[in-house]
C-alpha cells in the first residue's frame, strides 16, 4: 500500500531499462520470456519439454521456470522479497503466466508456505500473492493446503542445512482432491529441496499429479 502511495510521488522505473511508469516494461518482459531455456529445475542440466530430468526422480512431473536469478529478474525478485515492493508481484505473475502452459480447469494452485517471520518483515506473504494472482489470471482454484512444520529461516543456511530443513518442513493440512493436478508455486529454487519436499508432501497426502512453477533458479556456481 505504501508502495502504491509512493508510486504517485516517485513513479516506478523499469528494472531492465529504466523506463518511467512501470516496474517492468513490455520490451524487457519480452526479452526475458523469449530467453526461456529448457533445463531441469532440480539440477539445472538441459532437459526435455517438462523441465525435469530422469536422474533427479522428482516427485513432480512437470515444471516451469522463467529464468536464472540474474540481471533484471534478480532485481525484480529482490525488490519484491527484500525491498517491500508489493507491486512487483504484478510483473512477476505476468512472466509466470507467459511461460506456463495451458492448465486444466480443475488445477489447484498451491503456494509454498512462507516462513511467518518473513511475512511479518515484508507485510505480505509473497508466495500467496503470486499464487492468488496467477489463479485469478488462469481461472483456476488456489488452495493454501501446505503448512510449515518448522519456522527456521533458510536465508543464512548452508546447502546441507537447507536440504535437512526442507525434508521435515511441510505438512498437508486439508484433504487432497485426488483427481486434480496440483501446481506448486515458489519464487526461487536454490537447492531444489523446498519444491521437492513440498511436492512429496502433496503426493504422500494423495495428490495424483504435482507440477511446479517457479520464477527463477539460482545459477550454478
Ligand atoms: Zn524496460
Ligand atoms: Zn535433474
Amino acid at each position: 500500500m505504501i508502495d502504491h502511495l509512493l508510486s504517485v510521488v516517485a513513479p516506478h522505473l523499469c528494472c531492465g531499462c529504466g523506463e518511467i511508469g512501470t516496474l517492468l516494461c513490455d520490451n524487457c518482459k519480452y526479452d526475458i520470456v523469449n530467453d526461456v531455456v529448457k533445463v531441469c529445475v532440480q539440477c539445472g542440466t538441459p532437459s526435455g519439454e517438462n523441465n525435469v530430468c530422469s536422474s533427479c526422480e522428482t516427485p513432480y512431473v512437470r515444471a516451469w521456470c522463467v529464468g536464472e536469478r540474474s540481471g533484471v529478474l534478480q532485481r525484480l525478485i529482490g525488490d519484491f522479497k527484500f525491498q517491500n515492493m508489493y507491486a512487483a508481484h504484478v510483473p512477476l505473475v505476468d512472466l509466470l503466466d507467459q511461460v506456463i502452459d495451458q492448465l486444466p480447469k480443475d488445477t489447484i494452485i498451491v503456494p509454498v508456505p512462507t516462513v511467518p517471520s518473513h511475512v511479518r518483515e515484508r507485510g505480505y506473504d509473497h508466495t500467496l500473492l503470486l499464487g492468488k494472482r496467477l489463479a485469478k489470471r488462469r481461472g483456476v482454484r488456489m488452495q493454501h493446503v501446505i503448512s510449515r512444520t518448522t519456522v527456521t529461516k533458510q536465508r543464512d543456511a548452508s546447502r546441507s542445512q537447507r536440504i535437512a530443513q526442507a525434508k521435515v518442513a511441510f505438512k498437508v493440512k486439508t484433504p487432497i482432491d485426488e483427481a486434480a493436478p496440483y501446481l506448486l508455486i515458489d519464487d526461487v529454487v536454490t537447492t531444489g529441496a523446498t519444491i521437492k519436499y513440498a511436492s512429496l508432501a502433496l503426493r504422500e497426502a494423495g495428490a495424483k499429479e504435482v507440477w511446479v512453477a517457479v520464477i527463477a533458479r539460482q545459477p550454478i556456481d
